[in-house]
């Protein structure tokens, strides 16, 4: 809600802002000084680092100033933006090779831009793609008068509109200066400040916003990147202490017959990995504190068997144990492979997903009533319903909910004090891991079975389609299957659905006519989905045509050529997690990323990354190389704060000591309590109120 009295907003009364400017600002969030010296600018532009025109050298990372002189669309095949600016001294020619039409609008000849970028040479000198930035009346000449070093704010839409661009911001801050030594109290303990050598923090944010030199940038730089690693730290510092202390767990200390049982009948020995990690979850079971636990492992290294086993050793100290998937497909097919596995051993096994009847509800609820062994395979319906149960002990999160931690508080809220262990097949470095995860304990499957072919993965143009057709059918004609995959397109459920449909319509009646093909997607109900894809599972169905609901999970051994049509549209975790679906038995598989010939540059390099490597971890980290952490991870309900100026990748050694000075912190004055402690303990109370809320549950 934003207020409607312009005393309200406190900043009107800073000179340069007034009740209308203030009214503007408070409505993009910037309401207080607070809030204002937090807006952080997205980048800095030091003039002694301008290179005139006529001194440029091949090869170097630069900044420039310049006019734009021309701008169009080169008249060659694959269309080209380009813009050419001069400085009076010289010229150079900036070209984009994708969103013309963006860049196009964009740009208008005469207005002044800074270009940031390594000088290339072909016909002239030349930046491709760089970083830029329209420079407004007048800066040009500033830039050139200041000698400093210029910040650059972010903008948007109604920023530019009401003229509140960088220009406006530095003015601002120009005036408040004098502020912020008062306004701007230390709230870091002394031990952390001395040890870390940091400057204080009303000079840090006089430094980001009015820098002076580049060292004293740097310096500012770097303490802010700590307290945006410290403050998560210190969450989940909390999380963890408190969770361990208040919640009493259950010690699983009873041997376990039924999983020494499954361990013998297996028709495999378990990789060394799935043996260590088994070590690790029993050790944490046999502890009186709640497991909270997390499993990473590649698509197809077993985690599976591994949540199996660990459920085991609940029913076999009497307790019951849970298995949440995300999908209602995987749930009913999780459900047949386990069943089937722990029937023979007596263990009773049930299916609860948003598709069961009432009926079959209270015949569970019943069951689980009796508070005895049980494993009970399903969906979020597992927890959004409360189903009873009496004697939980374990609960096993499968794929997709890649922040456990969350979920795991659902789980808390509804007084399930069980061991949880979440398993994700979507592999992130270890210390990332411990960023995002850092209040749970990590096991990593680094192992397949040795069994295991790789999968060739091979990159196709459309017009290439016939041929794929034709390898595929003499596949089906020995009597494999194949899965042929249409992107989801996520502002459309009818538009997805519409391209899998007529997909379909297209291969029945041409390329896999006399074959039996079949169609899954989302909009199916669960009845539906089940009967073809236990037609699949069968091998009733040859060629199973989906959307992405297959993407994780789904395991037919006799399946080995995934095609996925239009690869460049889906993330490159995603098509990983697609390709694992093949691969699964001892038939060599393939994996086809079908594409038109003209796709985007990044698109190009996922394409080129698959066909590299079958390594999830290595996908992961191109992933996050591609996409940037803030798309990684950065969804709200993942319930990691944004950070303003740290990178988890590139700034790995600060990560580092934020977190170790957060657990040392916590570990000395678990409920920061102590006076030193005191100035910190208020400020965050104050500036993370609803994320602190999260400590609660720990
Ligand atoms: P994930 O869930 O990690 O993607 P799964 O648990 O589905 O992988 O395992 C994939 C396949 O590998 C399953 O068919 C499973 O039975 C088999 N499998 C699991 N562990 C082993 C092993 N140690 N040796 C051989 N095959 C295994
Ligand atoms: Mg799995």
């Amino acid at each position: 809600m934003s207020p409607t009295k312009p005393q309200e907003y406190e900043l009107q009364y800073l000179k340069g802002i007034g009740p209308k400017r203030a009214e503007i600002l408070a409505r993009q969030g910037i309401r207080t000084f607070d809030d204002l010296i937090n807006f952080f600018p997205r980048k800095y532009v030091d003039r002694r680092q301008i290179v005139p025109l006529d001194k440029l050298e091949p090869d170097q990372e630069i900044t420039v100033v310049g006019k734009v002189e021309t701008a169009g669309v080169k008249p060659t095949r694959k269309r080209i933006f380009y813009i050419v600016i001069s400085d009076g001294h010289g010229l150079l020619e900036a070209v984009w090779f994708n969103s013309i039409e963006y860049y196009r609008k964009l740009f208008h000849i005469g207005e002044w831009v800074s270009l940031s970028g390594k000088v290339g040479f072909y016909r002239g000198f030349q930046m491709v793609h760089p970083d830029y930035d329209r420079l407004g009346e007048g800066e040009f000449e500033k830039m050139l008068n200041t000698g400093k070093i210029l910040p650059f704010y972010p903008e948007n839409e109604t920023f530019r509109k009401t003229h509140l661009n960088s220009y406006f911001f530095r003015w601002v801050f120009a005036n408040a200066v004098s502020q912020f030594e008062k306004k701007i109290p230390e709230v870091y303990p002394p031990s952390i400040l001395r040890k870390n050598a940091f400057i204080p923090r009303w000079k840090a944010y006089r430094a980001i916003h009015l820098p002076e030199t580049s060292e004293e940038l740097d310096e500012a730089v770097r303490r802010f990147k700590y307290e945006d690693f410290f403050q998560l730290q210190l969450m989940l510092a909390l999380q963890r202490m408190h969770f361990k202390e208040k919640s009493p767990g259950i010690a699983f200390t009873r041997p376990s017959p039924l999983l020494e049982k499954l361990y013998r009948s297996l028709p495999f020995e378990l990789t060394g990995a799935q043996k260590k990690v088994m070590h690790e979850i029993r050790a944490d079971m046999k502890r009186p504190e709640p497991m909270n636990r997390l499993l990473q492992g590649d698509v197809g290294s077993g985690k599976t068997l591994v949540a199996v086993m660990s459920m085991l050793i609940a029913v076999d100290n009497g307790y019951q144990a849970a298995l949440m998937v995300p999908t209602e497909i995987l749930a009913e097919q999780h459900y047949l492979n386990i069943s089937k596995m722990l029937e023979p051993l007596g263990v009773k096994v049930s299916l609860l997903t948003g598709g069961s009847s009432a009926q079959q509800r209270r015949e569970l609820a019943a069951e689980l009533d009796k508070a005895e062994p049980h494993i009970v395979i399903g969906t979020h319906a597992l927890i959004q319903d409360a189903v009873g149960f009496k004697k939980l002990g374990l609960v096993v999160i499968d794929e997709q909910h890649r922040f456990g931690v969350m979920q795991r508080a659902k789980l808390v809220e509804k007084g399930m004090q069980a061991d949880t262990l979440v398993m994700t097949a979507t592999p992130i470095p270890r210390t990332l891991a411990l960023t995002v995860y850092g209040s749970l304990d990590v096991s990593i499957i680094d192992e397949m079975p040795a069994n295991r072919k790789p999968i060739v993965t091979v990159w196709r143009f459309d017009d290439k389609a016939a041929d794929i057709y034709a390898f595929i059918r003499e596949r089906l004609d020995r009597g494999e299957q194949a899965y042929i995959v249409y992107p989801l397109v996520e502002e459309s459920e009818k538009l997805d659905l519409k391209a899998a449909t007529e997909g379909f319509k297209h291969l029945v009646n041409g390329p896999f006519k006399g074959y039996k093909p079949a169609l899954l997607h989302g909009r199916m109900n669960a009845a539906q989905k089940e009967s073809v894809m236990s037609a699949f599972v069968a091998g009733e169905v040859q060629v199973l045509v989906a959307t992405t609901v297959i993407e994780v999970g789904v395991d037919v051994a006799n399946a080995t050529i995934m095609l996925i049509e239009h690869a460049e549209r889906f993330g490159l975790s995603q098509l990983h997690q697609l390709r694992g679906r093949v691969g699964r038995g001892e038939k060599k598989s393939y994996c086809i990323l079908k594409t038109p010939y003209n796709i985007g540059e990044v698109a190009q390099q996922r394409m080129k990354i698959m066909t590299e490597t079958n390594d999830g971890f290595i996908i992961a980290e191109k992933d996050l190389e591609l996409r940037g952490w803030g798309d990684f991870f950065g969804t709200k309900q993942s319930g990691i704060p944004r950070f303003k100026l740290a990178n988890p990748i590139a700034d790995r050694d600060i990560l580092e000591t934020a977190r170790q000075d957060a657990f040392e912190l916590v570990q000395a004055d678990p409920f920061l309590r102590s006076p030193e402690n005191a100035p910190l303990t208020r400020y965050f109370k104050k500036h993370l109120k609803g994320r602190m809320e999260l400590s609660k549950i720990g």
